[in-house]
């Protein structure tokens, strides 16, 4: 690994002396990869431009928000402006009505509710499965991850339908205690979850398509079934949209599988729909969301919750995300995805790609990937190789194995060769790495 960045090595350790990793969010520090984070200065379009002045393309994106690329200029125009009439208020504004007007007309939810971060949208829907239902069970799948809250950082239990442990120290095993952790796409381990405990479960909560594992894509009538059992049960079916929502197609991942015939009883939604600002939201039916106080006894707030940059930003973003954006970023994913595979296949890498829409990811493995246990077979030493061969041929990956690629509409030509000519050379270092050589 070649590691010449000295402007970032020298912010890194001063962050490490006051921020604790030097990072404000863990997966940014490299860890799974090795080597320095880069500190990033500025970005636009496609690109990032580190504290050496190096460009790189950025197939991160922030982690999905940035659909439109960075620093659009009709989305840094909208909020300039906003800024300069003031950066919150603390009470209803314009563009939150705007914004959550757009997303009523994309989605099948009747209301919404902003909060600041994804986790706070999830913590908040699973509050309100629980008081709406009356019901105290949350189930979810090992892999897919709703943000920290303590109840949803949890791993399986010892049988199927046992209850969860912690995940992290830190969460107390009360807070797990009523959380059951199931493998992704086991019906039968759904199936045994609901008839064992059916009648205490308030909701299911699942990634609309896993996107924290990396990518998976759901089997046809995989979601369906979900919300089929749950209706069954009297349990509330939440569609975790953080990622997918307004990333994987116009709609979301729904709006790719819409013609199921199903629908969520609620969504939680974040990253693209904040257009790079933290923003996020949950939202439903009138008479499950209509429960939230000020109209209803359950309790849910946010100081700066619908800030008027924020969901300004999220406004231009989505009014500027036409289907010619989606059919743009879905011939860039593929063109990025087809190559790297065809590189990787070239090295003698085996691998396997996954997409969900416009999202998808490359894992180093010879067996599809269908769960958590699928995609930790994943081959990291070798990712970790690739990674970095991209990085000097000036090309930004998810600093992790288990994560999202995400591409933008700013991502053109120029930028996706630089991708296209970096491939091989990173095929050939996870090919070293595999055989056991230097990397
Ligand atoms: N849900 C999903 C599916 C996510 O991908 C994430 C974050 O990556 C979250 C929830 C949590 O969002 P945030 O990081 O804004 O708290």
């Amino acid at each position: 690994m070649i590691d010449d960045a000295p402007a970032s090595q020298a912010l890194f350790d001063r962050a490490r002396r006051v921020i604790p990793g030097g990072v404000s969010s863990p997966v940014r520090a490299f860890n799974a990869v090795g080597g320095t984070p880069r500190f990033i200065a500025r970005a636009e379009g496609p690109y990032l431009i580190d504290a050496d002045g190096r460009r790189l393309v950025d197939l991160v994106c922030s982690w999905g928000p940035m659909l439109l690329g960075h620093a659009h200029p009709q989305v840094i125009e909208a909020v300039g402006a906003a800024a300069a009439r003031g950066t919150s208020y603390g009470t209803p504004t314009e563009p939150e009505v705007a914004l959550a007007e757009e997303i009523t007309a994309r989605m099948p939810v009747e209301r919404v509710r902003f909060t600041s971060s994804g986790t706070e949208a999830t913590m908040s829907a699973i509050r309100l499965a629980r008081g709406a239902t009356g019901r105290d069970v949350v189930v979810k799948f090992a892999g897919c991850y709703h943000g920290h809250v303590d109840s949803l950082l949890a791993s399986a239990g010892s049988g199927l339908a046992t209850f969860a442990v912690p995940g992290t120290p830190g969460v107390p095993e009360s807070s797990t205690a009523l959380t059951l952790v199931l493998p992704y796409h086991d019906r039968d381990a759904v199936a045994a979850a609901f008839a064992e405990h059916g009648d205490r479960i308030a909701c299911l909560i699942t990634e609309a398509a896993p996107g924290n594992m990396g990518v998976i894509t759901p089997d046809p009538g995989f979601n369906a079934f979900l919300a089929q059992t749950c209706r069954e049960h009297g349990a509330l079916f939440i569609s975790d949209e953080v990622m997918t929502g307004f990333r994987a197609s116009a709609q979301g991942y729904w709006g790719l599988e819409s013609h199921e015939g199903w629908t969520p009883d609620l969504f939680t939604f974040g990253k693209v729909m904040g257009g790079g600002f933290p923003a996020a939201a949950f939202g439903g039916r009138a008479d499950l969301m209509e429960q939230l106080a000020p109209l209803g006894p359950i309790y849910q707030a946010g100081t700066l919750s619908g800030n008027p940059v924020a969901t300004t930003a999220g406004l231009a973003t989505l009014q500027l995300a036409t289907p010619e954006v989606y059919a743009h970023l879905d011939r860039v994913a593929t063109t990025i995805k087809d190559a790297a595979s065809a590189a990787l296949a070239a090295a003698g890498v085996a691998h396997q790609v996954a997409s969900a829409g416009t999202m998808f990811s490359i894992f180093l493995t010879d067996a599809p990937v269908r769960d958590f246990a699928g995609a930790q077979r994943t081959d990291v030493a070798a990712y970790g190789a690739f990674f970095h061969a991209m990085l000097e041929a000036g090309v930004y990956l998810p600093p992790s194995a288990f994560e999202a690629w995400f591409v933008s509409a700013a991502h053109d030509d120029d930028a996706v060769q630089v991708v296209l000519d970096a491939l091989p050379g990173a095929a050939a270092a996870a090919a070293r790495a595999q055989q056991g050589g230097a990397a």
